[in-house]
Formats: C-alpha cells, structure tokens, sequence
C-alpha cells in the first residue's frame, strides 16, 4: 500500500499492488510433500517396508535421548527369522522375499505407531519401543513370535509358515547411544537360538 498525493503535496488517497501468490504456495507446498516423501523413501528398506539401518539407528539414538531427558524406559527388540535360508533353498529366492515382506507387515500391524521396525540385515530386525519397560516388551515380544508364527504366505500355491527368534533388551538410564541395549538382545537372541528358537528371551 502506499500514499497518493495530489500535485501541491495534498494526501488525496491511499493505492495498493496486490500480486496473488496462491499458485506459488501450493508450489511450496507440493515441493515440501515431495521432499519429505524423498527423506522417507530414502530411511526405507525398498523390500519390506521397514526403516533401514541407517534410519533405525538414527531413530533409536533420538528415542534414547528423550528417554533420558524425560525419565522414561525404553526397550528394544532383536529378532531373527528361525531357518531362512531353507525358504530360498527350498522355493526360491522370490518366495524367501515374499516371506519377508510378510513378515514386516505382521510386525507393523502388531506393533504401535510410535513403534520402529528396521531392518538390520538379511532376516534379522529390530524394533525401538519407547515409553516401554523390559517386562511389557516381553509381552509384546511374545505376541509378536505367537501372531508371526500363525502367518500364512502363499508361494508358488504353497502354504510357507516360519517361526522368529526373538532378544529383548531395555535400555540403561544415561547410555549414551542404543548400542549397549542393542548388544543386550542380541546376546538374549544368541542364546534363543541356541536353546532351540521359536523363543523370547532377555
Ligand atoms: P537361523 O535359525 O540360525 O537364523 O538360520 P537361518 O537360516 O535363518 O540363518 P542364516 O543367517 O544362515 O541365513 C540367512 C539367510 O537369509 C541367508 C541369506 O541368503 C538370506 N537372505 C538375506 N537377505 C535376503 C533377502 O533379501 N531375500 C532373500 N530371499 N533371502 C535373503
Ligand atoms: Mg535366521
Ligand atoms: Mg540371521
């Protein structure tokens, strides 16, 4: 807005230059969307969906932060497909990813929203369970090996059914990073496995 002044400098009124923006901010709005499906496409393990290590890490040091901040538990999980490799020697590499793929979903669906899911390496995962105590996640634990253990996958006009695995570990009040926690399930896991699998331990 500005000033109109007559010729002897009399203030007779007031203009305005109006530019409409509407198409620019929807421009900056679909650049933004964009931009965080990239973030989130590029923290994604392309197969099953899960986060990727990178992103896993990265979420569970920033959960372990603002546990410590807040005074609050948080628990993780490790878990491991029983006998893998028999699915790819028996059906194919194809029908091993299929089982993979299934797999992440159950868990997803199993888990909360506030969950992670991420995958690790081949057929091994973890989950970051804020707000969750190590009892409570032996709880989810078992659910998780019980529901996964019920899944059917369908290859090949075949019925392929599998068993997990599973390590639970809590994390200790000021550790600086999940690595400690992570090792703790990952020992609880060795020792599942070893026991027979198809087990929860921690
Ligand atoms: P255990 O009960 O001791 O865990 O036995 P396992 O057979 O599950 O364990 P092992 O680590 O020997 O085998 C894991 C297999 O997972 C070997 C590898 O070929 C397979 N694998 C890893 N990544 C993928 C993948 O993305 N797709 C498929 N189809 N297979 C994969
Ligand atoms: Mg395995
Ligand atoms: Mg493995």
């Amino acid at each position: 807005r500005f000033p109109i002044f007559s010729a002897d400098k009399e203030l007779i009124g007031v203009g305005s230059l109006n530019t409409d923006i509407t198409e620019r901010k929807q421009m900056e709005a679909a650049l933004r969307a964009s931009e965080q499906e990239m973030r989130l496409l590029a923290a994604t393990d392309p197969l099953t969906g899960a986060r990727n290590r990178r992103s896993f890490f990265e979420i569970g040091n920033r959960e372990l932060a603002r546990s410590n901040r807040y005074n609050r538990p948080l628990s993780l999980l490790m878990i491991d497909i029983d006998h893998f490799k028999i699915f790819n020697d028996t059906y194919g590499h194809a029908a091993g990813d299929l089982v993979l793929k299934n797999f992440a979903v159950e868990c997803i669906r199993t888990l909360r929203e506030q969950d992670t899911l991420g995958r690790l390496g081949g057929e091994e995962f973890g989950v970051v369970l804020p707000e969750i105590t190590l009892d409570t996640a032996l709880g989810i634990a078992e659910r998780l090996r019980q529901n996964l253990m019920n899944l059917e996958t369908v290859a090949d006009g075949q019925i392929l059914k599998f068993t997990v695995s599973i390590g639970v570990g809590q994390c200790k009040p000021s550790a600086t990073s999940i690595d400690l926690a992570l090792g703790l399930a990952d020992n609880a896991l060795y020792r599942a496995k070893e026991q027979g699998r198809n087990k929860v331990l921690s």
